[in-house]
């Protein structure tokens, strides 16, 4: 029997790359139409815009030989004009999980909205899916989407995901028909505006002049159901200001609201329930970020192999 895992992200996939590394088959299922998760990418024509998390750091211990095993296979490289040390997909944010992606069985446009355990086996359901029976499951989502999902199986589990929050990130996409002339490839903390990058520094990327503008959590908060279009012209005319110099009118412009962007009071330990094989993992339950939802998945898979391995000895994990 194989495992379940909801979400494909970087926590998933982590876990199931622990998970393969002892023989251990998973399935994931993630609700996205394509790879990405946090990481994700929008890419038009010649245009590109890393929409989420805009690069990871080397990081230590095991996290670091994972990140040289992702340098070797070409899924990242530094970003020389970005942040000390950064490094970004290649050739897009997306593309680190795309490429891990292949390497397991995902099922993408997979929903998963009820979770069901008859004692013996787990099974997932959601609009026109319904998959299992898997020998336990994990639920590497964001903490606020994780909750309802473990509330009817662990109550426990389900208060740690409740009490651990998201702040919201608005992000604005933004491309110029010429160079910003005179701007460095990334501005931080400039009033509203958290983070502004030209994506088109980064490696592997076009030419053609590509901006993400990021609002801080309380500006997000502030204009967080404020329509997209209106949100796009605010946070442009807040990139304007943080530059301290007009901007032409872009070619290209769109806001994405990330209403789980980065959680705050994270746990420090991974969930994991043995007695129902039901765990849950992501970067709500260690930090920081990237590397801290790569560490949950990883050590929740690692929890998941030493539960499952003497159980396959009696034929009940295939
Ligand atoms: C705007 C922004 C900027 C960031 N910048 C950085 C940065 O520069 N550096 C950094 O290290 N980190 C950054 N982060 C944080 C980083 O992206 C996250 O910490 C990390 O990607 C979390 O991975 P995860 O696997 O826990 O969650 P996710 O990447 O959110 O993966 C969860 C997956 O579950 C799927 N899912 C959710 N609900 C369901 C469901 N019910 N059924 C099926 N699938 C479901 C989603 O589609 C998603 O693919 C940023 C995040 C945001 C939003």
């Amino acid at each position: 029997m194989k495992v379940g895992i909801v979400g494909a992200g970087i926590a998933g996939l982590a876990c199931a790359e622990r998970l393969r590394r002892d023989g251990i088959a998973s399935v994931l299922l993630d609700k996205g139409k394509r790879p990405g998760g946090r990481l994700s990418t929008l890419r038009l024509d010649d245009l590109a815009w890393d929409f989420g998390a805009q690069y990871l750091n080397p990081g230590d211990g095991a996290f670091a030989a994972e990140v040289r095993r992702w340098r070797e296979r070409g899924w990242v490289a530094p970003w020389p004009a970005g942040p000390q040390g950064a490094l970004v997909g290649m050739p897009a944010m997306a593309s680190l999980i795309e490429a891990q992606c292949e390497e397991h069985d995902v099922r993408f446009g997979a929903t998963v909205q009820r979770i069901e355990s008859d004692g013996l086996a787990w099974h997932v359901s959601g609009p026109g899916l319904c998959e299992g029976p898997f020998a336990a499951l994990v639920v590497a989502i964001p903490a606020e989407q994780a909750a309802p999902l473990l509330s009817l199986h662990d109550l426990s589990m389900a208060r740690e995901a409740a009490s651990a929050q998201s702040q919201p990130c608005w992000t604005v996409m933004a491309a110029f028909a010429e160079p910003l002339a005179g701007l460095p490839a990334f501005l931080r903390d400039a009033g509203a505006v958290a983070w502004a990058a030209r994506n088109n520094s980064k490696p592997g990327r076009g030419a053609a002049e590509c901006w993400v503008i990021q609002a801080g959590a309380q500006w997000s908060r502030q204009h967080l159901e404020a329509p997209r279009e209106e949100v796009a012209d605010l946070l442009l005319d807040q990139f304007a200001g943080a530059c301290g110099r007009d901007v032409p009118a872009p070619t290209f412009l769109k806001a994405h609201r990330w209403r789980f962007a980065l959680p705050y009071g994270e746990r420090g330990a991974v969930l994991w329930n043995p007695a129902l094989r039901l765990g849950a993992c992501g970067d709500w339950c260690l930090p920081p970020q990237i590397e801290g939802a790569w560490r949950s998945g990883a050590e929740l898979g690692e929890r998941i192999a030493a539960a499952l391995l003497p159980l396959r000895v009696g034929g009940a994990v295939g």
